[in-house]
């Protein structure tokens, strides 16, 4: 694994519809592999992979992150912030953050908020500051993203820790693949898309699916289970024991089809898979295969302990095998696979 690449993707800061640090890394990536990018009208960002007349696969990942963004800047001092995305409510109060200002300039501060009950609201940042004055003299203004102060580790075991784990997993998914198929003839043509505010409403994702117009798409995304130390049959998202596939969540059910194909790939390259489904909360999923007549989609990627807070911690191999699992998907998508995949006639796929 590249640690330098998703170490650059943890640690870049793009909370939804401010995402050029995430979007100057795929920029940079398919300008050295030379190919043909894209955007849609929100920023998204479409590599085209390669150049074939089989079926058009779209694989995607978001780019943002959950964060703040300034709302207002008040006379004793301190910043008001909106929370941008679900952030968990136990990751609202006393956090290391930092402002990325409208120069790039990177103020770190403190994050607290007025607890009541299991909620925290009336969020502000604190940089030290004792008037407004000293904010606007520190080029504070109202729209600044706010983002987590993590750094990057590498943890024993080929674990890793940082933030923004949703999605960079799936961004550095698919600067992985753009990197490992470079150069090689596939009868698909592959498409790697890094969708813009996701965790704001599914947004890019919808635009991209709209401006690609795909014929199948796989949607990377992650998820975390409340008790990260329960091993047990019902955790789905245990790291380290394999990519999850999602089988539903409420804003899509993944046809059979589709699944039983992914579990057929994943038997004969021997990687475990974990099925998995969301009660609540969805992926890009939900609005990328309501696109058009609609667009078969599965939704795929590795498992972390904790979600939409500081930090998350990831195994490596999950990243790795999923990777690998995308590959042979990849190169298992002939023409024929994908007529047979979406031939409603025949329910089984040994038709
Ligand atoms: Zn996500």
């Amino acid at each position: 694994m590249d640690l330098t690449l998703l170490k650059a993707l943890s640690e870049a800061d793009a909370i939804a519809a401010s995402e050029q640090e995430v979007r100057d890394i795929f920029i940079t990536e398919a300008q050295k592999y030379q190919k043909h990018i894209e955007f849609d009208g929100l920023g998204s960002v479409l590599i085209r992979l390669n150049e074939s007349a089989g079926p058009k696969l779209m694989i995607c990942a978001h780019m943002d992150e959950v964060g703040f963004i300034v709302r207002s800047l008040s006379s004793s001092g301190a910043i008001d912030v909106l929370p941008v995305g679900n952030v968990r409510q136990a990751a609202r109060e006393l956090q290391r953050v930092r402002i990325t200002t409208r120069s790039g300039n990177k103020i770190a501060g403190m994050l607290e908020g007025e607890r009541c009950g299991s909620e925290v609201s009336a969020l502000r940042v604190d940089i030290g500051a004792s008037s407004q004055d000293e904010l606007l003299q520190a080029g504070i203004h109202p729209g600044d993203r706010v983002t987590f102060d993590s750094e990057f580790h590498a943890l024993p075991g080929q674990r890793v820790m940082g933030k923004a784990f949703d999605d960079r997993l799936g961004c550095y998914l698919l600067i992985a693949l753009l990197r490992e198929l470079s150069q090689t003839t596939l009868p698909a043509e592959v498409w790697l898309v890094a969708t813009s505010s996701e965790e704001v409403g599914l947004r890019g994702g919808r635009t991209a699916t709209h401006q690609l117009q795909p014929d199948l798409a796989i949607v990377l995304d992650t998820a975390c289970w409340a008790k990260n130390f329960d091993y047990g049959t019902a955790n789905h998202r245990q790291i380290g024991k394999g990519p999850m596939l999602v089988l539903s969540d409420k804003s899509l059910i993944a046809p059979a089809k589709l699944t039983q194909w992914v579990e057929e790939i994943a038997a004969r390259e021997k990687i475990a898979l974990q099925l998995d489904m969301f009660s609540n909360g969805g992926t890009d999923g939900g609005a990328v295969h309501l696109n058009g007549r609609g667009v078969p989609t599965l939704v795929m990627g590795p498992a972390t302990r904790y979600g939409h807070c500081a930090a998350s911690i990831a195994d490596c191999h999950d990243i790795v095998q999923t990777q690998q699992l995308l590959s042979a998907l990849i190169h298992d998508l002939t023409q024929d696979t994908f007529t047979h995949l979406t031939d409603f006639r025949c329910q089984h796929n040994g038709c």
